[in-house]
């Protein structure tokens, strides 16, 4: 079990990835007196980030804690594509809350990758953003028969994409696939320089970044307030947990489950080697892969929810075997970065948002998709915080899967004990 008290970001992630901390970084210091103000955001990771950014431009008052540095726990090891498609088809959450309710949710990721393009260009945040278009393969268990059926839901929901059948697949993007569905409107991004720029931005506003460790809860009075170890007591009005996955036990649930995923990436490669459009690129099957490119022409490839996989030589057979199916001519090519970190993982793969306690509200469990959803969660809390809990009172009330056998912990060894040196081969 993750201890709350003492995991920290070794734990979390290990190995090194391609990204580099934001030139704005503004650093996190103690506080020296106790201090009032509107919202307090423990954790500062991309959810931390976002809601800073969001609250701050509303005029409230923010102060975000972190115990570590800001951004290099969970979000450092993302991979950050910014896909609007959640890691649940759309048929298979119909299936779980009905086709209206679960378009809805679509159509809110949709709008929320959209929103965060517009911030980032309004705020120039120099973060590696590009919008690209997302190739969601035929693989596994989901054929051509699925992908049409899933195409034509998206459809009816109001959103945007097209099926391609193989022929046009190959002569389009090269990838010999029975098929794919083609959707615009997504995005990539360097997770790290998302989240300082982001955080920058709300300090400039005014919003506090506290270098200290939460060792306390106290929702007793009319406002919640924090125990730092630094002896400081911060209250507020709100209360955010963003502490990624080492939840307080305020919010022990057994609706995430705790997995791990790695990543690679090659050296810059050749225009020419990279795909059209530099699309992000992921499948359909349950132990999926994915890959999207990166400005200086890297390729990033990762699997999906592999924690059975904890040694290097399988995950390199695994990456050898699907890169060079879907890119052959990357035969030969280093990998110059590996790295795996932790996934909060929920059954029906959207966000742990709530209202734990009067003016407490936690938001975690991101599943694959943390940085990409981090707009829609922190709109939603902070639509809550601003006095409409309509949308979050709605969405805690989906009922959510359960995983049989309760909370589980499946990723320590992969994270803490793997050799990624061992990777950094040709492929
Ligand atoms: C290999 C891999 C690939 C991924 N790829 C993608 C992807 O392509 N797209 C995508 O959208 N997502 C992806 N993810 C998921 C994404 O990285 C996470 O969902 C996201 O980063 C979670 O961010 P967070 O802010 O919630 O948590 P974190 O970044 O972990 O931040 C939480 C912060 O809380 C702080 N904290 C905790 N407890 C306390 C305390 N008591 N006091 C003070 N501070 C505290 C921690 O120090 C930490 O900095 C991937 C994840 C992995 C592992």
């Amino acid at each position: 079990m993750l201890d709350p008290r003492t995991t920290t970001h070794d734990d979390l992630r290990s190995g090194t990835g391609p990204w580099r901390p934001g030139l704005q970084r503004p650093p996190g210091r103690p506080l020296e007196r106790d201090m009032r103000c509107d919202v307090a955001i423990v954790g500062a990771g991309i959810t931390g980030a976002f809601l800073a950014e969001h609250l701050s431009a509303r005029g409230l008052e923010v102060v975000v804690i972190d115990r570590e540095r800001e951004g290099f726990g969970s979000t450092a090891a993302s991979t950050a594509m910014l896909q609007w498609e959640i890691d649940l088809s759309l048929r298979d959450l119909a299936a779980l809350y009905g086709f209206e309710r679960a378009a809805e949710i679509y159509r809110l990721s949709f709008e929320a990758v959209g929103g965060l393009a517009r911030l980032v260009g309004e705020l120039a945040l120099p973060c590696g953003f590009a919008r690209r278009e997302t190739v969601y393969l035929a693989a596994g268990e989901i054929g051509p028969r699925e992908l049409i059926e899933e195409a034509a839901l998206r459809e009816r929901a109001g959103l945007p994409g097209q099926y391609l059948e193989h022929a046009a697949l190959l002569s389009g993007f090269g990838f010999d696939r029975a098929g794919a569905i083609v959707s615009p409107g997504s995005a990539e991004a360097d997770p790290l320089c998302l989240c300082h720029g982001l955080l920058a931005a709300a300090a400039r506003r005014g919003a506090r970044l506290v270098r200290d460790e939460v060792v306390a809860y106290d929702d007793a009075g009319r406002a919640a307030a924090v125990s730092l170890s630094g002896g400081a007591t911060v209250e507020a009005a709100h209360l955010v947990l963003a502490t990624g996955y080492v939840m307080p036990d305020c919010v022990s649930d057994d609706l995430h489950e705790m997995a791990s995923s790695w990543a690679i990436a090659t050296v810059p490669q050749p225009p020419q080697a990279l795909w059209r459009g530099r699309a992000l690129v992921w499948e359909a099957s349950r132990d999926y892969c994915y890959s999207r490119t990166t400005p200086d022409g890297r390729i990033i490839f990762g699997g999906g929810e592999t924690y059975s996989r904890r040694d290097p030589a399988d995950i390199f057979a695994f990456v050898r075997r699907h890169l060079l199916k879907v890119y052959p001519a990357l035969a030969g090519t280093r990998i110059d970065h590996a790295w795996g970190g932790t996934l909060a993982v929920t059954v029906n793969r959207l966000p742990f948002l709530r209202r734990v306690r009067p003016g407490i509200y936690a938001a975690s469990g991101y599943s694959g998709q943390g940085v990409a959803l981090a707009p829609f969660g922190g709109k939603i809390i902070a639509e809550a915080i601003l006095g409409n809990p309509g949308r979050l009172d709605s969405f805690a009330a989906l009922p959510c899967p359960r995983f049989p056998g309760g909370k589980l912990l499946r990723w320590p060894a992969l994270v803490a004990g793997m050799s990624w040196y061992a990777l950094r081969d040709r492929i």
